[in-house]
């Protein structure tokens, strides 16, 4: 393949994530852009209708029951001449590991905003995170068939809370509850949205126009018309200057208007995203910056899933390609463990649906079967070229649990179970000091990820668990530079818990600050770590 072609191939990708808070629209809109895409053909309009068809990124039997979106799916189509990858982010707080290294693998962000609720705990939380990594942001004001705060204060909240200027690219015609259509400023022109009375199940195309145009003036109103005329004149006069290269540094968000549910909007908002947001980006390695368009292929994992699909029993490693050509059968190198890996089997997503791609290219998303090879944030690349990416952050646990079968005949189920869902990341694994292997010590960061462990062992491997709380909120690695430490070295040790992680590192679990404090002044010569110190 010729530089050329391959810098056509990366050029139309987009890879993104969409970022908010629960309930503000995420699956609907994602829904509507694979509408959009033509990637389904009816639309389920989501948990607002009775015929309780699920959203196509829907997956795991756990989303449906609690209406949250426990992982990350990823869905590909094309639009205009654009490969289109989205990764949805569960918006849940429980899961901000998963989502932080979601947002590692994206090119750029779109947040959205309940028109009624303006900026929300979880935005907040989730914008900070893009804005670390200075990805573009657009942000989709969704709900505008409903009552909300108004266009401005809205983008000053934007500005307020979140610190990021915001440019409207489009701006809501009529009144608030009952607006009629969007002013886009790019095209200067009036888009009048009509209902097909489906509610959104299918494309509806609006009707365009120019603003002067007596037609729609006439259509939209007398009154409604001076107001648009004004609020364009006041926007251009006194408003932020379009800077795309602001945009491009996630320092200013084109901001957008619509209505998932009812489509108003998701079109004019699809493309001009696809216009404006970035291709495959440069990433940093332990050998200097790594350009998409290097003919060398690489890739990071950044997400591991066992038994994704009921139906196939495996385990998923999903990689993120920064460069080169990636075929069905390459050999790559994995350079964790140093070894050449073949990549068999890898697969793309359309929800349930998976096929077997043999081409890809950077920013594409792959899915490969994986016997337990990979890690998350596993480097591969190519012979030729060998480094590695940064290591993902790990997040200190807060939360503990003692764990085991509640049926002793279920062990060797339990412990694989276990094992598994700790390599995809879903919790943190520990062993106590001196205990049996009947029972392990689990860590998460927040506790809705407890109950999905539950539910998982035993929907996927068929045990039921016995589960205690423990008083503990913080955990410390520890080191002296000498030899191991023990829970009879450590001063206090009994003041806490002591156990060793999956990598046999000890760790001290204390119920507070305050326990904590003592043990670092009693023990000098150990230096205490919040999560691994090799990471
Ligand atoms: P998520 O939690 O962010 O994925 O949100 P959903 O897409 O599941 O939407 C949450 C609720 O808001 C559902 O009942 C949707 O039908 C509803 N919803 C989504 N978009 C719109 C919209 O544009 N207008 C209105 N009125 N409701 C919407």
């Amino acid at each position: 393949m010729s530089a050329e072609e391959l810098n056509k191939e990366i050029n139309r990708r987009r890879t993104f994530a969409i970022i908010s808070h629960p309930d503000a629209g995420k699956t609907t809109l994602t829904e509507k852009l694979l509408l959009y895409g033509g990637a389904i053909h009816l639309a389920g309009s989501v948990k607002s209708r009775k015929t309780q068809r699920h959203a196509v990124s829907d997956w795991m039997e756990i989303e449906k029951q609690r209406g949250i979106s426990v992982t990350s799916s990823v869905l590909q189509f094309d639009y205009n001449g654009y490969r289109i990858n989205i990764l949805d982010t569960p918006g849940h707080q429980d899961f901000s590991e998963d989502t932080y290294r979601t947002l590692m693998a994206v090119d750029s962000a779109v947040m959205i905003i309940d028109v009624a609720k303006g900026v929300e705990a979880q935005t907040k939380k989730l914008f900070k995170v893009c804005r670390q990594r200075g990805i573009p942001i657009f942000t989709f004001v969704n709900k505008l068939d409903r009552f909300g705060k108004s266009p401005i204060d809205l983008m000053e909240e934007i500005e307020q809370v979140l610190g990021i200027r915001a440019y409207p690219m489009n701006w809501p015609i009529g009144i608030d509850g009952n607006y009629q259509g969007v002013y886009n400023r790019q095209k200067n022109q009036v888009e009048l949205f009509s209902e097909d009375g489906t509610h959104g199940q299918n494309v509806i195309a609006s009707e365009v126009g120019s603003v002067e145009d007596p037609v729609f003036a006439e259509r939209i109103g007398k009154e409604n018309h001076q107001a648009l005329c004004e609020d364009i004149e006041l926007l251009d006069m006194a408003g932020e200057q379009f800077d795309d290269e602001k945009v491009q540094h996630g320092e200013l968000t084109p901001m957008f208007f619509g209505s998932a549910m009812t489509n108003f909007g998701v079109q004019n908002f699809l493309e001009e995203y696809l216009r404006l947001a970035p291709p495959p980006a440069a990433r940093e390695s332990s050998d200097g910056i790594i350009d998409p368009q290097d003919e060398k292929f690489s890739a990071f994992i950044f997400k591991i899933q066992a038994n994704m699909n009921p139906a196939h029993r495996d385990r998923l490693s999903f990689m993120r390609i920064c460069s080169g050509k990636f075929t069905r059968g390459m050999s790559v190198y994995h350079d964790r463990t140093g070894k050449m890996i073949k990549l068999a089997q890898p697969q793309q997503f359309l929800a349930q649906d998976r096929t077997i791609i043999d081409e890809a290219y950077p920013g594409d998303i792959v899915g490969l079967f994986d016997p337990g090879i990979f890690g998350m944030g596993d480097t591969l690349c190519s012979q030729g070229h060998k480094f590695h990416f940064p290591d993902f952050p790990v997040f200190p646990p807060e939360q503990f649990a003692r764990v085991q079968a509640k049926d002793t005949m279920k062990r060797k189920q339990f412990v694989k179970g276990i094992t598994e869902l700790t390599q995809e990341g879903a919790v943190q694994l520990f062993q106590q000091a001196g205990a049996g292997t009947e029972s392990y010590i689990i860590g998460t960061v927040g506790s809705l990820q407890f109950e999905v462990l539950e539910y998982r062992l035993k929907n996927e491997y068929g045990v039921d668990l016995l589960m205690q709380m423990q008083p503990y909120e913080v955990a410390r690695w520890m080191e002296n530079g000498k030899e191991k430490i023990t829970p009879s070295s450590l001063r206090g040790a009994d003041r806490g818990m002591f156990v060793y992680d999956i990598k046999e590192r000890p760790v001290l679990l204390v119920s507070n600050e305050w326990a904590l404090g003592w043990i670092t002044d009693n023990n000098p010569d150990i230096k205490f770590y919040p999560v691994p110190p090799d990471k």
